[in-house]
């Protein structure tokens, strides 16, 4: 209105702008906005603080999609499709002739070719009223429900969830759980890296978890400045090996906690002193084997790969004990038919160590502390004192407009201030 000598927009000026001209330029706005920041000695762009939370979408909670709802129909069709199958083999076996089709992953198409096959075989028989009954109904309704868990499942991809009123929101476990009964809301997650409390990277996604978000979330960062940040602190939550691996590969020291970081130090109550964990065997690096608790070498037996649902490669190397037949322990140790076999992740055993140094470091410690007072902080800003604990917009689109306006006023807010 200032800008507009306080002529007033109309809502649906406002709304096309926010929708159509600001979608494509709102990230480059707000890198403006904190490099202005950055030059003023604001903030230093390069250190930064991530994390993540959760933000109910615009969406009814009510109007869920489940992956695993889709599976379970899929496979309980395949299972009937494959007793009719059965049923009209002893019927006619002539007819239907040997070659059994694919019962694996159904498809519209699929289903309604076999369901053709049975009835054309079963011409003329006599045929149980019951099968004929359910013939009719999977002729009916099958395709078409098979049709429906396709789309579904496109829109899903790699998620487990959507909502109908905004298929590109995720039911997720929300820390804001008023009801306290754990359900499960529709939403985004976004994530923040901040630096003096002001946003210096922000991206959302589809996924709940926070170990999958950092690498596009650093690599937005990188799209919007040109370069990566030298410094990262956050929690345990992105304590990943493909998470330290990636940070190395671009030169971020990596202020990053793993999962039993706090154990380690002894700073929680109950260390877990579960007999057989690696953590709690000891390892001796001259003979390259570990000692279990009966004291029996662990001897290395050989290396495996395995791929995480992102597909990065992780080497496994195998440690054996050979005799465990009879052992006291084996209850809590849990042995193999084979004896007890370890997996060892040599590669994040060493991130990790390296993550350790850092974090106990004087200026780890600094930054520990400094990380729960610079993100977190945000977070509450724009969910209570802004009251954005719900995004107004549908889609991930503009959801990211939505999120960007927000933190650009809250910069600019603290700039002011
Ligand atoms: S089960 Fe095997 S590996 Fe585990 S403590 Fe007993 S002997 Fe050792």
């Amino acid at each position: 209105m200032w800008l507009a000598g306080m002529q007033r927009p109309d809502h649906h000026t406002i709304n096309r702008f926010r929708s159509e001209r600001l979608r494509d330029v709102i990230g480059q706005i707000f890198a403006q906005v904190v490099l202005l920041l950055h030059e003023e000695g604001l903030l230093d762009i390069k250190e930064v603080y991530t994390d993540g939370t959760k933000i109910e979408a615009n969406a009814n909670r009510y109007t869920f999609v489940w992956g695993k709802a889709i599976k379970k129909n899929k496979e309980r069709i395949s299972k009937q499709l494959k007793e009719l199958w059965e049923y009209a083999g002893s019927v006619a076996s002539a007819e239907l002739g040997s070659q059994e089709p694919d019962f694996v992953n159904p498809t519209a198409e699929k289903v309604t070719q076999t369901v053709e096959k049975i009835n054309q075989a079963l011409e003329g028989k006599q045929v149980d009223k019951k099968v004929k009954q359910k013939l009719n109904y999977a002729k009916k309704n099958w395709p078409g429900k098979l049709e429906e868990y396709a789309q579904k499942e496109e829109v899903l991809g790699d998620r487990n969830s959507y909502s109908k009123t905004d298929p590109d929101a995720t039911f997720m476990r929300m820390k804001e759980d008023h009801m306290k009964n754990g359900q499960l809301k529709p939403a985004y997650n976004l994530q923040l890296s901040t630096h003096g409390q002001f946003v210096v990277n922000y991206s959302i996604h589809p996924n709940p978890n926070d170990t999958l978000t950092l690498k596009p979330h650093l690599e937005l960062y990188q799209s919007r400045y040109g370069f990566y940040p030298s410094v990262c602190t956050a929690d345990a939550g992105y304590g990943s090996e493909e998470n330290y691996s990636y940070l190395e590969e671009n030169s971020i020291e990596a202020f990053v906690k793993y999962g039993l970081f706090h154990k380690e130090l002894g700073q929680e109550s109950k260390p877990n002193r579960t007999i057989g964990l690696l953590e709690n065997l000891y390892y001796d690096s001259e003979k390259d084997r570990y000692i279990c608790p009966m004291g029996q070498p662990m001897e290395a037996s050989g290396k495996s790969t395995r791929k995480t649902s992102t597909g990065f490669e992780q080497q496994l190397h195998h440690y054996r004990a050979k005799n465990c037949i009879g052992c006291p322990l084996a209850a809590s140790c849990k042995p193999g038919k084979d004896g007890k076999v370890l997996q060892v992740n040599r590669q994040l055993q060493l991130h990790k160590a390296r993550a350790k140094s850092l974090l106990t470091s004087q200026e780890g410690k600094q930054k520990r502390k400094q990380r729960a007072t610079d993100v977190e902080p945000v977070f509450g800003n724009l969910k209570f004192n802004k009251g954005r604990g719900r995004f107004m917009l549908r889609g991930k689109e503009k959801v990211a407009v939505e999120t960007g306006l927000l933190v650009i006023a809250h910069n600019l807010a603290k700039m002011a201030r």
